[in-house]
């Protein structure tokens, strides 16, 4: 354990003040109870000081039968912070929406508290309840208690991660399909592939119920699935009054706004020509009570979002702009399906697949998986001449 020297803090001690809650006078109220802790404040408060981690990357660990769930954290200072030579990182499989009873919350914790710091982050970027530092000899303890209370771990690895959603129609009138349904059902059905890392590299799916994605799964996923609509967004014309009774200006504040001016206000009448309406969500979001998506409801899946690390970071491309989300999602299970056979047999190692689609080519691409190109995959008319195809070089022609 670090001796009281090593303990100061100064540098920690300045993010105590000011008006907002401070993590350092957390971290000092558990260091009370938890040695371990005292030892992360210990190491925090020398990185600090040096502008250095002192986290070694990574390391393997886990429990039986599972090859991700847990991340491996080890200190490079291991004699000087003894209680931190291990700090593992144990993801738990979040419920669908981040719904939780407080009885639910508690049995957490109290798994926690028995065996970790008792720290945790409600919820990491990929969506699970994390919790933060534990030995390698306990994890297989903690793993015994969170299955007998019914949870599971989360991915980690070259896996399918945890999948993740908004709360959807839990909460939500914009919700185009049940998130919530997609996710436990997505997350049930690739149990091996979430807990055998057994990909190139990394999977996430995120679910949004409509297009403004709350859960960012346009830039957080390489599967997004954004509910969307087909027919005509429904309008309230009693509601639409109202709205300009109490005040709102409709023309400024909606119609003006609307990115493909397919909006029109005639006295208290409002029309949309939806066959050029881009589902931004602007009129919906301003005008809740008087408009809401078709009725004709589905999600446009798009592939290849990602974070900076390795290549830079990816915004997803549409691949399917319409499909219906209905269970057993059959359709949506055989995409995904024939995308993995796709990756698992062109894919680099730690090659995501938005990456892969770059390098191999998105026609290659879509050709491999059996869809037909469409519009809708191209963000701008080609500029570079020097692109053939297929048919140009059919029998007979390759000699003119
Ligand atoms: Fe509601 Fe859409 Fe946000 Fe989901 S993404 S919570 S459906 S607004
Ligand atoms: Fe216009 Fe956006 Fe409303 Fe569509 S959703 S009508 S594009 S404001």
């Amino acid at each position: 354990m670090a001796d009281e020297k090593e303990r100061k803090t100064p540098l920690l001690d300045e993010l105590e003040k000011g008006r907002w809650p401070s993590f350092v006078t957390d971290l000092k109220k558990i260091a009370e109870r938890k040695p371990m802790v005292k030892d992360l404040l210990g190491q925090l408060e020398l990185s600090y000081k040096e502008k250095k981690g002192h986290w070694k990357h990574g390391g393997l660990v886990g429990v039986r039968g599972y090859g991700g769930g847990v991340i491996g954290r080890y200190s490079d200072l291991p004699e000087q912070f003894p209680d931190v030579k291990m700090f593992h990182t144990t993801r738990v499989n979040q419920p669908s929406g981040w719904f939780y009873t407080t009885k639910a919350l508690r049995e957490l914790c109290d798994i926690w508290d028995k065996y970790g710091s008792g720290l945790t982050n409600v919820h990491g970027s990929t969506g699970d309840f994390v919790f933060l530092g534990s030995n390698t000899d306990v994890l297989e303890s903690i793993f015994t208690d969170l299955s007998k209370a019914g949870w599971d771990l989360g991915g980690s690895g070259s896996d399918v991660r945890t999948p993740s959603c908004c709360n959807g129609p839990a909460r939500c009138e914009l919700a185009c399909y049940d998130t919530l349904d997609m996710t436990y059902d997505l997350t049930t059905t690739y149990q091996d592939e979430l807990h055998r890392p057994a990909f190139v590299y990394k999977w996430k799916f995120k679910m949004a119920g409509c297009p403004n994605d709350c859960v960012a799964s346009i830039a957080r996923s390489d599967l997004a699935v954004i509910g969307t609509w087909r027919d005509n967004i429904r309008i309230d014309q009693a509601a639409v009054k109202e709205y300009l009774d109490n005040g709102l200006d409709i023309t400024s504040d909606v119609v003006l706004k609307c990115p493909n001016q397919c909006i029109r206000l005639e006295g208290n009448e409002l029309s949309i020509k939806n066959e050029d309406c881009v589902k931004c969500m602007h009129c919906l979001n301003v005008m809740s009570k008087a408009l809401r998506p078709g009725e004709d409801k589905g999600a446009t899946i798009l592939i290849g979002g990602k974070a900076p690390i390795m290549e830079g970071a990816l915004l997803s491309s549409v691949l399917v702009p319409f499909m219906k989300m209905e269970k057993p999602y059959t359709e949506f299970k055989e995409l995904i399906e024939s995308i993995w056979e796709f990756w698992d047999e062109y894919g680099v190692a730690r090659e995501r697949i938005g990456e892969c689609i770059q390098r191999v080519g998105l026609g290659n691409f879509v050709e491999a998986i059996g869809l037909e190109p469409i519009p809708q995959m191209v963000s701008q008319p080609r500029d570079n001449p020097y692109i053939f195809y297929e048919e140009y070089f059919e029998e007979g022609d390759e000699e003119e």
